[in-house]
């Protein structure tokens, strides 16, 4: 089913229900067509006679199901052909889904309100892809909800999110975000500071079920909850705060059964658990590997994807114009704490920052929060979304300036900063 085509490439033709997986090799791209049937990358149908291009690193699959014939060109780590997929099962959960939400239409009650579970390189990011591609190429507008701090497909890491679904996702580029409710967390793991993650849960969850009471669709269409793969401890009970929060009607969980009996066991009832089996073709992640695709996502923050070049600014800013936080002191011991005072309390307050050289590229969120009202109520910063991210890229503490890249020019929309964890060094 494989033969070279001369210096055009390499063809593969393709049964029904069978995937092509490839992966970019670092450094390279890979051109791929499709030169007859049909076929589909996570979701998104292709068009024929189309090239599209993978960056480095990039790992693929294109399914069909009536078979179809594809070429590709460039560096390939691995390319091969697999029969053996779980695509079957995804769509029939995609129809579950979507039986789910007739019905909701139909007794005028809200549609499913999916979790997506299950350690990390199983897949979950994939199938919450493919789930919201099903469910709006059938007309529908489901809530893409993204809780994965470290590999966030909306946003920059260390945010939290949700955006709506309105279009299939760009093969290449991903679901276009446009008006997405992000807000800061801060790092790239919930562990770092679990109450606040398990707060801004709440707000997402909040904020989208007001969304539902106001639109039909939007509560018709769902959410698919994409969650970190940590699932052991503090990041299981996480996970049980979530399903509680949003009111999930299904768990998905992929690939592990304990974890899927323990869900069982801890959510009530009528919440859907579903067991379901990762892909062969769901490639693991090393450190290096991660750490370069969140560099990459801010990177494209700034600078945009191939086909949208952004062109950010650098400007300076004066240390008195801004008020920086981080959010959570450092842990003390709970017989040290202040009278009246509880652990929460500590994670999630408000520690201002004084700046110095240390704020060298460090990535800040800047938060909506109304300048004028600000110092009055921390709790208002803590659940106001993001309006933008900036980079410090240099520290002058003599001039008592820093100096930011930024998506627009200045000045700054809003003055309260909140700084991550993360950083991210400028290479342009
Ligand atoms: P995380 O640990 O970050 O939460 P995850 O469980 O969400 O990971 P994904 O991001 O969905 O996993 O998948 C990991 C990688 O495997 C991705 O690069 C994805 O493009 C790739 N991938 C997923 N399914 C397939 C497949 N069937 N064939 C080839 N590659 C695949």
């Amino acid at each position: 089913s494989m033969g070279s085509i001369g210096h055009s490439g390499t063809r593969y033709d393709l049964d029904r229900e069978m995937e092509l997986r490839f992966e970019v090799e670092a450094g390279e791209k890979v051109h791929m067509e499709l030169l007859s049937g049909l076929g589909e990358i996570f979701g998104s149908e292709l068009n024929r006679n189309k090239k599209y291009t993978f960056g480095p690193g990039s790992k693929i699959a294109v399914f069909t199901w009536h078979g179809c014939s594809i070429v590709l060109s460039g560096k390939t780590e691995v390319a091969y052909v697999s029969k053996d997929t779980p695509m079957l099962l995804y769509l029939n959960t995609h129809a579950a889904l979507e039986q789910m939400r007739r019905q909701a239409e139909k007794d005028n009650e809200r549609g499913p309100r999916v979790m997506v579970v299950g350690p990390t390189d199983v897949g979950k990011s994939t199938i919450c892809r493919l789930l919201l591609n099903y469910a709006v190429r059938v007309g529908r507008r489901p809530t893409l909800v993204e809780l994965d701090v470290g590999q966030s497909s909306v946003s920059v890491p260390g945010t939290m999110s949700a955006l709506c679904i309105e279009r299939p996702a760009d093969v290449e580029e991903g679901f276009s975000v446009q008006a997405p409710l992000v807000f800061h967390f801060g790092s790239t793991t919930p562990g770092t500071n679990i109450k606040l993650y398990n707060k801004l849960t709440s707000s997402l969850a909040e904020s989208f079920s007001q969304r539902c009471e106001v639109n039909r669709r939007a509560s018709v269409g769902g959410c698919i909850i994409n969650t970190c793969g940590w699932v052991k401890g503090s990041g299981y009970q996480a996970l049980v705060h979530c399903a509680s929060a949003f009111q999930v009607d299904v768990v998905l969980v992929l690939d592990q059964e304990r974890l899927y009996n323990e869900l069982k066991r801890d959510l009530p009832h009528f919440v859907r658990v579903v067991l379901l089996p990762k892909s062969g073709g769901v490639v693991e992640r090393s450190k290096d590997c991660r750490r370069d695709s969140r560099d990459e996502k801010i990177r494209e923050y700034f600078y945009g994807f191939r086909t949208t070049s952004f062109f950010p600014h650098a400007f300076d800013v004066r240390f008195s114009d801004v008020r920086i936080y981080k959010i959570g002191a450092p842990s003390i011991p709970d017989s040290c704490l202040p009278l009246g005072m509880s652990q929460d309390d500590t994670q999630l307050k408000l520690v201002p920052v004084s700046p110095g050289r240390d704020l060298a590229h460090h990535v800040l969120s800047v938060s909506s929060v109304d300048d004028e009202a600000e110092g009055v109520q921390s709790q208002g910063i803590l659940e106001s979304p993001v309006c933008g991210f900036i980079v410090v890229t240099a520290v002058d503490t003599q001039a008592q300036v820093m100096t930011v890249l930024s998506p627009a020019p200045r000045p700054l929309p809003r003055h309260t900063l909140l700084i991550m964890d993360i950083r991210f060094i400028d290479l342009k």
